[in-house]
């Protein structure tokens, strides 16, 4: 039983046709819900399902600003409820969930309620069809609006909870590929937080190395000044010397997660072409070092500039004069 359903999971997931990639999170949702207590059968709530995808869809919507659909604008309609949420709340992209969660309860409240409403009436029937074939074995049945996981299924769903879930994301990755060229999407869609390692080794470097004033406007930057991820830390997702410059709060609040303008693109490779000039003797840092030491004899002006037009092409926009 427990491979024939194992043999489900691949097929839908290695071989359905998707439009967006709700199958994905409907499975990542049952491998949640695998580590749930009780062993009974058991109806999946339209409400607890709505949790789960807002949890999967907020970071990739909010954060990283990755679309979801093979066409353009048709995000699934989890996505713009939430994107709604952010536009009329003001929210930062760096709002993590559950900050929103506390913050606004009652909409929280409303937005699960619209997407548990309005989310799944395709996807809870069609997850078992794989090229216009229903297959067999099921991982639930449905009765009516419900969803429901009978006792060997549920069995199923907690032996092998975190083989599906890297199945799901897998499979998750494989399709966002098919539309986007932005990097690290594996961590982006499975949900970690990427280790947004502290930047002070690199504020502190930056301040010691020419003229504290901020990249942009060149206004002298204090101590404590911002460090910014010219290519937007959201597209990015890492910390590296070659794109990270000081800011004054005043450049750094306007830019937020757009690319700045051409000329800041050639005056940041014009920057790192000094840094790469430097002896490694004057770098004291070991761990800048050896992020310099990585594209010595290799063209890293030609790398920003993919990093940078991908990033527009997936919708940042560009900031600056
Ligand atoms: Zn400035």
């Amino acid at each position: 039983m427990s491979g024939s359903l194992l043999s489900t999971v691949t097929q839908i997931m290695d071989r359905g046709q998707n439009t967006n990639s709700y199958k994905f999170a409907l499975l990542r949702s049952l491998a949640a819900f695998g580590i749930q207590h009780g062993n009974g059968e058991e109806v999946i709530s339209r409400e607890w399902l709505a949790e789960r995808f807002i949890e999967f869809y907020w970071p990739i919507t909010v954060r990283f600003q990755i679309r979801q659909a093979t066409v353009l604008d048709k995000d699934p309609v989890v996505m713009k409820f939430i994107r709604n949420e952010t536009n009329e709340l003001g929210l930062p992209p760096e709002m993590p969930l559950r900050r929103y969660r506390d913050q606004h309860s009652d909409r929280y409240g409303e937005l699960v309620a619209r997407t548990a409403g309005n989310a799944f009436d395709d996807v809870i029937p069609r997850f078992h069809t794989v090229a216009r074939r229903k297959i067999k074995p099921r991982l639930y049945k449905i009765d009516g609006e419900d969803i429901i996981i009978g006792k060997k299924q549920r069995m199923f769903l907690r032996e092998n909870h975190k083989t599906l879930d890297l199945l799901a994301v897998g499979a998750w990755v494989k399709f966002t590929e098919s539309f986007t060229s932005a990097p690290r999407l594996y961590e982006k869609i499975q949900g970690l937080e990427p280790t947004r390692s502290t930047l002070t080794r690199y504020r502190n470097f930056l301040l010691s190395w020419g003229e504290p004033s901020c990249f942009y406007c060149s206004e002298p930057v204090r101590n404590n000044s911002d460090v910014d991820h010219v290519v937007p830390w959201s597209f990015i997702a890492e910390d590296k010397i070659w794109n990270l410059v000081l800011a004054c709060d005043q450049c750094n609040g306007d830019k937020l997660s757009a690319t700045p303008a051409d000329m800041f693109i050639n005056k940041l490779n014009e920057r790192n072409h000094q840094l790469l000039e430097v002896g490694d003797d004057n770098i004291l840092d070991a761990k800048i070092r050896k992020e310099l030491a990585e594209w010595r004899g290799r063209d890293l002006a030609e790398h920003i500039w993919m990093l940078v037009n991908r990033c527009r092409a997936d919708g940042f926009g560009t900031w600056g004069p």
